[in-house]
């Protein structure tokens, strides 16, 4: 369903990634573990279409992303037509990335009234309905400064779900979360994999991982290094870069 091929990224002179392939199937759930560095944060947002690579294909559904073809020649989409991409893979943020001014209803809002143009009363109840979900009924006229940061990445699941994308990534959704918060944002992650959501995960969260993904990659120095089950992975690692990552994370 969704497929990268062959990307290439380079910084200046950083080659960052290297030539990366994979595969996420529809309501796959794949998790990327990898050190710092390694170029995570760059694959989701080149999958995210927020940047775009120097050289290679993302490919959702049968149709590459990003650029259009015609008669053998390739060119960068439009802005306009990027947007309307881009709402078909929802990116959570390690930071949460919410609007401060606007209270919760509004951040889950403002995709749909301003890049979908569905109307205002027709937005606020599929808002309403995703808060839901992610348990924040409650706190739908809360702004970001009144929510803690599981609360606040719970609104910005809800922000990207809302848009009903075909793919969810997140990048490292946990990390920037006091402990205790952890547990109710992989509760909701758990949750949509449960109702088959297709999902790429960048995550230190090795027993998130095992229990929920049905693939687990291990990235380094822009390239994936290997990829299998959450068993094989973590139980009988192929190479000896995986063993060595995983030494540092049990
Ligand atoms: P972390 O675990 O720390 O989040 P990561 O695996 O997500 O790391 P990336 O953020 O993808 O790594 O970065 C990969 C490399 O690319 C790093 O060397 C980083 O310094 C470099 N890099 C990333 N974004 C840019 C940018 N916009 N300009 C220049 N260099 C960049
Ligand atoms: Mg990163």
């Amino acid at each position: 369903m969704l497929r990268v091929q062959d990307l290439h990224k380079r910084y200046g002179a950083t080659e960052v990634l290297k030539g990366v392939d994979f595969t996420v199937d529809r309501g796959e759930v794949k998790a990327l573990l990898g050190p710092s560095g390694s170029g995570k944060s760059t694959i989701l947002r080149l999958m995210a279409l927020l940047e775009a690579p120097d050289a290679g294909e993302i490919i959702l559904d049968g149709k590459r992303l990003g650029v259009s073809v015609s008669g053998g020649r390739v060119s960068h989409l439009r802005e306009r037509d990027l947007a309307r991409q881009r709402t078909d893979i929802g990116m959570v943020f390690q930071r949460f990335n919410l609007f401060n001014h606007l209270d919760a209803l509004h951040n889950v809002m403002l995709g749909l009234t301003q890049v979908r143009k569905v109307s205002r009363s027709e937005a606020r109840d599929r808002a309403h309905a995703m808060l839901t979900r992610v348990g924040l009924a409650q706190r739908a006229g809360h702004f970001p400064s009144e929510l803690s940061g599981g609360q606040q990445q719970r609104v910005a699941i809800a922000r990207a779900l809302v848009m009903d994308p075909k793919v969810m990534l997140f990048d490292e959704p946990t990390s920037a979360l006091d402990p205790e918060l952890v547990g109710e944002v992989l509760a909701v992650m758990e949750q949509l994999a449960g109702e088959g959501m297709t999902m790429v995960v960048v995550t230190h969260e090795v027993r998130f991982a095992r229990r929920v993904a049905d693939e687990v990659a291990l990235f380094d120095s822009g390239q994936i290094v290997e990829q299998a089950a959450p068993d094989e992975f973590f139980d009988r690692p192929q190479h000896e870069r995986t063993r060595r990552f995983l030494e540092h994370v049990h």
